[in-house]
C-alpha cells in the first residue's frame, strides 16, 4: 500500500491546531464535494428529516438550496477527520513524538516528523502497546465526538438526528424534541455520519487503515517472527470479504476500494516474503 504524504501544492491550506501544523490539500475539498454531491442534497435531507419527524421543514420547496447542504457536509467532514488525526497526533505527542496533520483525498494522515520505518510500517520509535494506543486514538477521538453529541442532545431533551441502525446496531437516538432548524439538524447528522462510520471502517484489520496497524502490532506481540506476514494475510482476507459483501449489497465504490486495499496487501505480502526487509513509508 503506497498511501504516502501527498506533495505540497500552492493551493494547500496551512494552519495550526492544538500546536500541530495542519495542511489541507485541495484534493480534500474535491473528495468532500464529490461525496457531498451524492450524499448531501435536499432529497436525502428530506428523507432524514421525515424519517425522524423533525419539526424542520420537510417539504422540498421549503428547504434551503442543495449547495447549502453540500457546504455543511464538507465542513462537518473536515471537522470529523481533523478530530480523528488530532487523536493520533495528541497520543504521539504524549510519547514524545512530534507530528503534523495532512488532510487529502483519502482522508487524513498524522505524519511523524523525521521518523524512519522498519519493515512494513512497523516503527522502532514505539513499542507495540504504545503503537496500538496511537493507532486506536484516531477512531476513538471520532467515536468520542459522536458520544458527546449524543449525550448533549439527549441531556438537552432532543432526539438525535441519526438513523438508528448502522450495521444493524440500534443507537439510542431517543424520542425527545425534534431540532426545529433544518440546517442545524442536517449539520449534526453530517457530523455524526463520518464520526461513526469512518471510525468503524478504519478499525477493520486492513492495511493501511488504523485497524491494520493495530492487528500488525497484536500479531507481532504474539509472534515477532511471523507477525507481519500473519497480519498481511488477515488484511487480504478481511478486505476480500468486505469487498464481496459490498458487491453483493450493490455498494460498488466500497467494493472496488476494499478490493484495491486487499490487492495492495497481497503485493506487500509478495514483496515481504521475497526480501523481508525495507518497505513503504506509513503514517498513523
Ligand atoms: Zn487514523
Amino acid at each position: 500500500m503506497l498511501l504516502g504524504e501527498p506533495a505540497r501544492t500552492r493551493y494547500d491550506l496551512n494552519f495550526n491546531c492544538c500546536g500541530f501544523p495542519v495542511r489541507v490539500s485541495p484534493f480534500f475539498w474535491v473528495m468532500g464535494l464529490l461525496l457531498g454531491l451524492s450524499l448531501a442534497d435536499r432529497k436525502t435531507a428530506v428523507v432524514l428529516l421525515n424519517h425522524h419527524g423533525f419539526g424542520a421543514a420537510t417539504d422540498l420547496d421549503q428547504l434551503p438550496q442543495n449547495w447549502a447542504f453540500i457546504l455543511l457536509w464538507i465542513v462537518a467532514l473536515f471537522v470529523s477527520i481533523l478530530i480523528h488525526e488530532l487523536g493520533h497526533a495528541i497520543v504521539l505527542r504524549k510519547f514524545g513524538i512530534s507530528s503534523h496533520i495532512v488532510l487529502y483525498q483519502f482522508g487524513g494522515l498524522a505524519v511523524r516528523d523525521g521518523s524512519t520505518y522498519a519493515a512494513y510500517g512497523h516503527t522502532q520509535q514505539l513499542n507495540s502497546k504504545n503503537q496500538i494506543m496511537v493507532s486506536a486514538a484516531g477512531p476513538a477521538a471520532q467515536l468520542l465526538l459522536a458520544c458527546l453529541l449524543f449525550a448533549v442532545l439527549r441531556i438537552g431533551g432532543f432526539r438525535v438526528p441519526y438513523f438508528e441502525t448502522p450495521f444493524g446496531i440500534h443507537l439510542p437516538v431517543g424520542s425527545g424534541l425534534p431540532i426545529s432548524n433544518a440546517l442545524l439538524c442536517m449539520f449534526l447528522f453530517y457530523l455524526l455520519v463520518p464520526s461513526i462510520l469512518w471510525a468503524i471502517f478504519n478499525l477493520a484489520p486492513v492495511y493501511p487503515l488504523d485497524g491494520g496497524h493495530i492487528s500488525r502490532e497484536l500479531f507481532l506481540l504474539l509472534n515477532p517472527r511471523e507477525g507481519i506476514r500473519h497480519s498481511l494475510i488477515l488484511s487480504i482476507a478481511t478486505a476480500g470479504g468486505i469487498a464481496i459483501y459490498m458487491f453483493i449489497h450493490h455498494n460498488t465504490l466500497m467494493a472496488v476500494m476494499m478490493g484495491w486495499l486487499g490487492y495492495s496487501s497481497y503485493q506487500i505480502l509478495q514483496a515481504y516474503t521475497g526480501n523481508r526487509f525495507g518497505g513503504p513509508g506509513r503514517s498513523s
